[in-house]
């Protein structure tokens, strides 16, 4: 088992002022070492939620009502918010989130936050951190005057790269990077993409990749997780996924994409629309969308079946000869 996390049947739901919003349902999925699982899906599927858990950083109005999340043999769900402060979150995985270009604090210059992260949790003299630090800026393509610059007065790309220098500040082994290049344009998101394979091979970094962009997936991935609604749809391998791929919703979307190479087509050129997961769909939520739903789909949610070495899909028609 080279798995550095695991997540095991994960249910979580938001509770707000009259709605129970089912976010994450029985979601189990894993990441080896040294390798990168890419996450697809629309918009609302849960994305995002999932990487906040991993990051213990869900707010309040959630609630973990099943599963575990293991982290280097340790179900960090059991862990308290001192501990995991502590010894895990920034030193041992770390996170950049949808929003990052946002996430600097715009009173402090650039220098002053890099340093502040490395003082919370590591003892080291100033020239020491400064030195890290320049490497890393270095090494993420910036100059390094941007070190004493106020975030304001970096662009979307360079705030990006800051970002992404602050995630590795501390030799993390896992990174969650939660649609790291979405507000970017192409150009500027395609170099931020190679940028982040690069560190992560040089480094043998494991890391988490969202995206609900599937042509960006099958560049930096080495295993996939379909979701859909809440729930992981299909788990396989790059090739699995590509040219193996077994759930219904996992070929609409590759047929959707008809060239992995054309960025214009995202997932939502699929017919139908997300479920409402304040109440979704019964059976499997994918049903109302699926041209080869049948009685059972309605009714019963379909469990992953392993259908190669790697490679799992949450279908009752996977089998019957139609997936
Ligand atoms: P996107 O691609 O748009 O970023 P996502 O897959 O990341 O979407 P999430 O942000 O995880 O989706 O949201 C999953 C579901 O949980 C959605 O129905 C969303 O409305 C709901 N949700 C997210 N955050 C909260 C919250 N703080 N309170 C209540 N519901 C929430
Ligand atoms: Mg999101």
């Amino acid at each position: 088992d080279n798995a550095l996390l695991n997540i095991n049947n994960l249910t979580l739901h938001y509770y707000t002022k009259n709605l129970e919003i089912s976010a994450v349902d029985d979601v189990s999925i894993y990441v080896e070492k040294g390798k990168v699982l890419g996450i697809a899906g629309e918009s609302g599927s849960g994305k995002s939620t999932l990487a906040k858990a991993i990051f213990k950083i869900l707010p309040s109005s959630a609630k973990i009502l099943k599963g575990e999340i293991i982290f280097d043999g340790k179900n960090i769900l059991d862990m308290d918010e001192k501990t995991f402060s502590k010894e895990i979150r920034w030193k041992r995985i770390s996170y950049i989130p949808q929003v990052s270009m946002n996430s600097l604090d715009p009173v402090y210059k650039i220098k002053y936050q890099l340093l502040e992260t490395i003082f919370v949790h590591e003892d080291i003299s100033r020239a020491e951190a400064l030195e890290r630090i320049e490497k890393l800026i270095t090494s993420v393509g910036l100059p390094l005057e941007i070190l004493n610059k106020y975030p304001h007065e970096l662009s979307g790309g360079q705030k990006q790269r800051v970002m992404i220098a602050m995630a590795l500040l501390l030799n993390p082994d896992l990174v969650i990077a939660d649609e790291p290049t979405t507000a970017l344009d192409v150009i500027i998101q395609a170099q931020i993409i190679s940028l982040l394979k690069n560190i992560q091979q040089e480094k043998k970094l494991s890391m988490v990749f969202i995206t609900h962009d599937l042509s960006l997936l099958a560049q930096v991935s080495d295993m996939i997780a379909i979701m859909y609604a809440g729930r992981i749809v299909e788990f396989g391998s790059v090739e699995d996924i590509y040219y193996n791929p077994k759930h219904p919703y996992t070929k609409l979307l590759l047929k959707s994409v008809p060239n992995i190479k054309d960025r214009k087509r995202k997932l939502e050129s699929i017919p139908g629309e997300v479920p409402d997961l304040a109440n979704p769909p019964k059976g499997c939520r994918f049903h109302p969308r699926c041209p080869l739903a049948q009685d059972i789909c309605r009714k019963e949610n379909p469990s992953p079946i392993r259908v190669g070495p790697n490679h799992y899909v949450s279908c009752f028609m996977v089998g019957e000869g139609n997936a």
